[in-house]
């Protein structure tokens, strides 16, 4: 094995961090996985456990880690609204003493780092579509500020470090992901929309459901970040990777009632404060640099979350839950 394949992923254990891991031991990579389970699960890595180039490692990035690692992905940080209102001090903490800790781990051991940034940088977007050079419309203290300014730091952060010590920084600006491994319960659109479906509860549109979102398959975000980490060094971005076709809210409840068959109705509850109302990434600079662009149509995306959903919904009916629900998770660290 190549001494430059041992890989770092943080957050590892997360839906966009497991589906990371799987894709990197099949590429032969030594994986250490680290993850606090705020958010992530262990059955989310159950079945790399007996790789023997992987590892899984309990810590939270807050505090400093000594390892010798070639790659870094930095990806821990609870991604859903629901699960980052619940200890927003926290979730500064992650993206900022996170990112620190992981940009000195970095740069000690000269390992390349790519940050997992988000297209909530963008904040509520007064241009559409989102650009990489556009700076964003983001309320500084609202409800979202923890991630969407602990986001924006961490990039500044990723840059400074580039420019002040020489690490060798990637940063991806990922836009709505979704598909398997998405929680029961995390509150995130897709997977609440599936779940409700499949259970025959109503749809929860927020609003009159006229927001839009665009919705990129978990296979193809991970086929971004790859590539993003294996381009030259001087392509550090930020770089938008997600799927260019915009859905409003209500047309997916509406999609996604008609692709399970069930007897759903809509019901509209409140918009969230400071919930962008438009969002759609530009990714020319993507597609140019990186040769990547998503290949999922979203159709084929849903019908794949509809089969986990429905898999995992049947085995829970008769098994214990395969995960805490969100109302036990009450305390950070757990
Ligand atoms: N949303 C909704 N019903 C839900 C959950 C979310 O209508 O049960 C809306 C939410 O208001 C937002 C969009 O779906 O406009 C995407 O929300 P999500 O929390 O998935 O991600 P965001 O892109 O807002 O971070």
């Amino acid at each position: 094995m190549s001494r430059r394949n041992r890989v770092l992923v943080t957050g590892g254990a997360g839906f966009l961090g497991s589906h990371l891991c799987e894709r990197l031991l099949a590429q032969n990579c030594q994986v250490l996985c680290v993850d606090n389970y705020f958010t992530g699960s262990r059955d989310n890595i159950a079945g790399m456990l007996s790789n023997p180039r992987f590892e899984a490692l309990r810590h939270d990035i807050t505090f400093p880690l000594y390892v010798e690692v070639d790659q870094i992905y930095n990806l821990a940080c609870p991604a859903s609204p629901m699960h980052y209102h619940l200890d927003p001090v926290q979730t500064t903490k992650v993206n900022v003493h996170g990112s620190i800790n992981m940009l000195g781990l970095a740069k000690r051991v000269r390992a390349s780092i790519l940050q997992a940034s988000t297209s909530e940088v963008y904040g509520d977007a007064v241009e559409h579509p989102q650009t990489e050079d556009y700076w964003g419309n983001v309320n500084a203290i609202g409800t979202r500020a923890c991630y969407a300014e602990g986001k924006r730091c961490a990039e500044t952060l990723f840059f400074d470090y580039r420019r002040q010590h020489g690490v060798a920084i990637k940063v991806a600006r990922l836009f709505n992901a979704y598909g398997p491994r998405m929680f029961v319960g995390d509150g995130r659109v897709m997977s609440t929309f599936v779940v409700q479906a499949l259970r025959g509860e109503p749809l929860t549109v927020c609003g009159d459901g006229g927001q839009t979102r665009s919705f990129c398959y978990v296979d193809d975000t991970i086929d971004g970040l790859l590539k993003l980490m294996s381009a030259p060094n001087e392509i550090t971005g930020p770089i938008n990777v997600g799927n260019t076709q915009e859905i409003t809210i209500l047309e997916l409840a509406n999609l996604i009632i008609r692709m399970t068959g069930s007897k759903s109705g809509i019901v509209h509850t409140k918009l969230p404060p400071d919930s962008p109302s438009r969002r759609r990434p530009d990714i020319t600079k993507a597609e140019a640099i990186l040769g990547w662009s998503p290949t999922t149509p979203l159709e084929a995306g849903i019908e794949k979350t509809i089969s986990y959903f429905d898999h995992l919904l049947s085995a829970e009916s008769s098994t214990p839950p395969l995960r805490p629900v969100l109302a036990e998770v009450r305390t950070w660290p757990p």
